[in-house]
């Protein structure tokens, strides 16, 4: 049987025990439930906050994965139907509680990431909130949407392929990490091309503007030449560079 590193998959003594092993680090994935155009699930950035935990932990080899945060701040895709968002001050609220918790159990580092762009600001304003309240334990969170772009445009040079088509949201990119995780949940026989312009303002600005006004799909690329393959790609990439960040101490305060 396969070992387990999703805490919620596990009991409280293997939890317990697993700590007193080793798993001195805890990553909690920050993920949502929005719209991701015609051909992906609302759970999209859930399921690859699952995976991305999951991947990251048993790269690292002494990390536990904590239950994912399944609502984020998607405001602007309400418009579309199923999308459920919390404020951004509820985020920031549960991501407080969340370390709460974790920092009773034993762990020595609480590793935050976003699998949701929407999340970064929430969880940026938590930040020195948490630090503050748990000094003895060490914190570290991406939380810059920038940095994340900036590494996923140098990856699409490197790759060959078109940043815009790769896209920030149900694209080429998105798609083709599903693909890889979920197949089961991908209808690539809906999969289309979307706003494909510079979609900054969604970024940039406090309120992003509604989604079905810059993109009546959903989709901030485009999603039909999305492969498994290259899915499992961008995941390599991307856990090796956040582990080499974390065992650097890069992320920490
Ligand atoms: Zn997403």
């Amino acid at each position: 049987m396969r070992e387990t590193v999703l805490i919620e998959e596990m009991t409280w003594p293997e939890v317990r025990e697993a700590i007193r092993r080793g798993k001195r680090r805890v990553i909690v994935m920050l993920g949502a439930m929005e719209q991701h155009g015609p051909h992906l699930p609302i759970g999209t950035d859930t399921y690859l906050g699952y995976a991305t935990g999951d991947r990251l932990a048993r790269r690292l080899g002494d990390a536990l994965v904590a239950p994912v945060v399944t609502l984020g701040y998607s405001a602007g895709h309400l418009p579309m139907a199923g999308t459920v968002s919390i404020e951004e001050t509820t985020l920031q609220a549960v991501i407080a509680d969340v370390c709460r918790s974790l920092a009773r159990h034993g762990f020595r580092e609480i590793v935050l990431l976003c699998s949701h762009g929407g999340n970064y600001r929430a969880l940026r304003n938590a930040l020195a909130g948490v630090r503050d309240e748990h000094r003895d334990l060490r914190i570290s969170a991406i939380t810059d949407f920038d940095e994340w772009l900036e590494h996923t445009t140098a990856f699409a040079a490197r790759e060959g392929l078109d940043m815009t088509r790769l896209g920030v949201h149900a694209g080429q990119g998105e798609t083709s990490l599903m693909l890889a995780h979920r197949p089961d949940l991908v209808q690539m026989d809906k999969a289309c091309e979307g706003f494909t312009g510079d979609a900054s303002i969604r970024w940039r600005s406090k309120v992003p503007p509604p989604m079905d006004t810059m993109s009546p799909t959903g989709i901030l690329g485009d999603a039909r030449e999305s492969t498994a393959g290259l899915g499992e790609t961008m995941f390599r990439e991307r856990i090796e560079r956040v582990a080499q960040m974390i065992e650097a101490g890069a992320l920490a305060r």
